[in-house]
């Protein structure tokens, strides 16, 4: 290949939240990183933007926590859901053993921004935007380096670790010759931004449960970021209902939006996710490391995409920078990262899965609503104590990592 050819320790394909984050840990602990990231910007569609107790934990481990929260953002200590016209709460955020025992809800973009920030005052961080991984270079069976395509030419980075952390549409895991098994799931989610007024609307975050129909509302300051779920595979047919009936299933379910349901003046402001679950039984070979969505896409079940994908690379950094600093790094260590991270996204997707299976696709199917709101919801709302569980499983996960380098 023609262009400048460069090397760095380490090089990771993804702005996104897992490859920022890695970069970061590394070139603070020493190492010389480059991040490849094929977008001009951070500025994209609606990813989420719910940031964790557990990666609240990991900025404050950073001492980067309260410059975090300078940014403007909303707090929310519990989530709540309208079953059939019965609201409980199902998550109490507020015992959680965390530095901010809240969810934050912040633009994926700002985060992004912030934490690209922090790394750029690094002298051996270096982010190169618009600049596309396009295969990996191997000699001898190793990955030494990857390919890429940058704003004005191709460019050859040789690298002593290459990091997929391209995203659940990966180039690289694929070039690597690494397969993911899709496990499927009976749901994809529409989003859309809609008006709010503080004064009219209340401030709440959470579902709202109706006979074939489920809306999830996150509150922001001036807008409602909503998701309203339907069955897989089912939006040719929403199309072809119709805008107008579309914003009539919305009103049907939450009336108190009706008024402001014109803005939407077209399908692109609805935007779909396709949902997605996939398990890599394989992250590494000799040089080359998937974390992130490229190791495990998960369900929106929660909002834990992000911060798993944050959890993968404290722990990659935490068990690859002292190796990768001292130019000793083999493939045994990149193997140990797998097995720390693995079995947590497993978990997680075990989880999603029986939401997905048992509360999800049900209540897409059902034409009446049951006499009854589900047990689940019955004893969540008789004993409180019981809602911290969902608490911690959604704001700290499994195995939580903090930073130790
Ligand atoms: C609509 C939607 C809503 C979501 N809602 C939530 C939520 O509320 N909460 C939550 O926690 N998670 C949510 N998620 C999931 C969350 O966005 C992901 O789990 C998380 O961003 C994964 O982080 P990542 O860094 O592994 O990958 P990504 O965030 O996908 O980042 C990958 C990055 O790599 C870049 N890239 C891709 N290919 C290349 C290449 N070849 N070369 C260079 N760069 C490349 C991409 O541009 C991107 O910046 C949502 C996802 C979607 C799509």
């Amino acid at each position: 290949m023609n262009g400048p050819k460069h090397h760095h320790q380490c090089c990771i394909a993804g702005g996104g939240p897992a490859g920022l984050m890695l970069g970061y840990l590394l070139a603070r602990a020493g190492v010389d990183v480059v991040v490849l990231e094929k977008h001009a910007d951070f500025l994209r569609d609606f990813r989420g933007d719910t940031i964790h107790p557990s990666t609240l934990t990991v900025l404050d481990d950073l001492g980067l926590l309260d410059k975090f929260l300078a940014l403007p953002h909303d707090e929310i200590e519990e989530l709540t859901a309208d079953v059939y016209g019965e609201v409980i709460t199902v998550a109490d955020f507020r015992h959680l053993p965390a530095p901010r025992p809240f969810l934050v809800l912040v633009p994926q973009w700002d985060f992004l921004d912030f934490i690209a920030d922090e790394a750029r005052a690094l002298p051996n961080f270096k982010l190169l935007m618009e600049t596309k991984a396009e295969r990996l270079i191997e000699q001898d069976g190793v990955v030494v380096g990857v390919d890429a395509l940058g704003p004005e030419s191709p460019l050859r980075i040789t690298a002593d670790l290459v990091v997929a952390a391209d995203g659940r549409h990966t180039t690289l895991r694929e070039s690597a010759g690494l397969q993911s098994q899709d496990i499927g799931a009976p749901i994809d989610v529409l989003w859309f931004r809609l008006p709010r007024d503080p004064e009219r609307h209340p401030y709440r975050t959470g579902g709202i449960l109706r006979p074939g129909a489920m809306l999830v509302m996150l509150s922001r300051q001036n807008y409602w970021q909503c998701a309203f779920v339907i069955p897989k595979g089912s939006l040719a047919e929403v199309h072809a209902q119709g805008l107008v009936h579309f914003r009539r299933r919305i009103a049907a379910i939450a009336p108190f939006l009706a008024p402001d349901l014109d803005t939407l003046t077209g399908w692109d402001d609805v935007k779909l996710l396709s949902v997605q679950i996939s398990d890599l039984a394989q992250w590494s070979r000799p040089g080359f490391l998937c974390i992130g969505d490229a190791a495990h896409a998960m369900s929106p079940v929660g909002g834990v995409g992000i911060n798993l994908a944050i959890q993968d690379a404290v722990a990659a950094a935490n068990l690859l920078a002292a190796p990768l600093r001292e130019g000793r790094l083999t493939p045994e260590d990149l193997e140990m990262v797998q097995k720390r991270r693995r079995w947590p996204a497993r978990v997680t997707q075990r989880v999603q899965i029986a939401i997905q299976n048992t509360v999800l696709a049900p209540t897409l199917a059902r034409e009446e609503a049951p006499e009854h709101p589900p047990a689940v919801a019955r004893l969540l709302q008789r004993f409180p104590l019981l809602r911290r569980l969902p608490a911690r499983l959604v704001g700290i996960g499994v195995r939580p990592e903090r930073v130790r380098i």
